[in-house]
């Protein structure tokens, strides 16, 4: 299993970093885990077929993560694409996302290849492909400070996931809301735990550790203003094993064994 990591930006457009986006290389297919506004240029700047691509798993719909889409399935489809594309999204969210397709000018029926939609549910265990499965959480981000009310609620969807492939466990809490979003998940020891940098306090990560005794913590979603404060905290503070913690940069490549 090999991921890699196409876009470690915060929600602010940046030119160093790329909005939200993970790939995921099973070894028998490959996952992009959000596609945030960029992806499609992103993908080009790593030398990544837009063909290759087998599935797209969304954690949530902030422009950070999702909006990308509309421009890689337009680049998929101009670029010949035949086969079949597998989206992975809540399933409050297929509709929605449908719709926001159409907008776009983007209609099934015009496509050369096909896109499936499969609407997951929380709490609930998926097959990617015959190496990877996924469990997705609901997690608070906004939803505390937005106070949405119920009819908000059903298209208010913000997950956690944990990724399990053939010889190695990653959880990727994504954008999440408040201390408790970081230990949602029973497993513990996960090969990688990724963790995004804009909503905790750094010095929530020695419960992570004591908590999940991950191998490997990969900070991300980067603000340019964050990038100093995270290297200055990593030098000052003493309880962290520093090797163990990696901040990542867009390109990045890890390989799980
Ligand atoms: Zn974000
Ligand atoms: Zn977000």
């Amino acid at each position: 299993m090999k991921l890699q990591f196409i876009g470690t930006g915060s929600g602010q457009t940046s030119l160093k970093r790329n909005h939200s986006s993970i790939l995921i290389d099973s070894l028998d297919s490959k996952l992009l885990v959000d596609c945030g506004d960029g992806i499609s240029k992103a993908l080009l700047k790593n030398n990544i077929s837009f063909k290759s691509i087998d599935s797209i798993l969304f954690t949530h719909y902030h422009a950070d993560h999702f909006s990308g889409i509309s421009t890689l399935i337009t680049q998929m489809k101009l670029n010949d694409r035949k086969n079949e594309l597998k989206i992975f999204t809540h399933k409050n969210l297929v509709e929605p996302l449908k719709e926001f397709l159409h907008t776009c000018y983007l209609f099934e029926d015009k496509l050369e290849f096909e896109i499936k939609f499969f609407g997951y549910e929380f709490d609930k265990d998926y097959k990617v492909d015959k190496k990877l499965y996924f469990t997705a959480k609901q997690n608070s981000h906004i939803r505390n400070k937005y106070k949405v009310n119920s009819i908000d609620e059903n298209r208010f969807v913000s997950a956690s996931i944990l990724l399990t492939g053939e010889n190695a466990k990653i959880i990727y809490t994504s954008d999440i809301g408040e201390k408790e979003d970081l230990f949602l998940f029973e497993t513990r020891e996960p090969e990688i735990y990724i963790t995004e940098t804009t909503h905790i306090e750094l010095e929530w990560l020695s419960e992570v550790v004591n908590f999940y005794r991950p191998k490997q913590i990969f900070l991300t979603h980067i603000s340019d203003e964050d990038e100093r404060k995270i290297t200055v905290f990593l030098k000052n503070q003493t309880f962290l094993d520093t090797e163990k913690i990696v901040v990542t940069e867009d390109g990045q490549y890890v390989t799980l064994s």
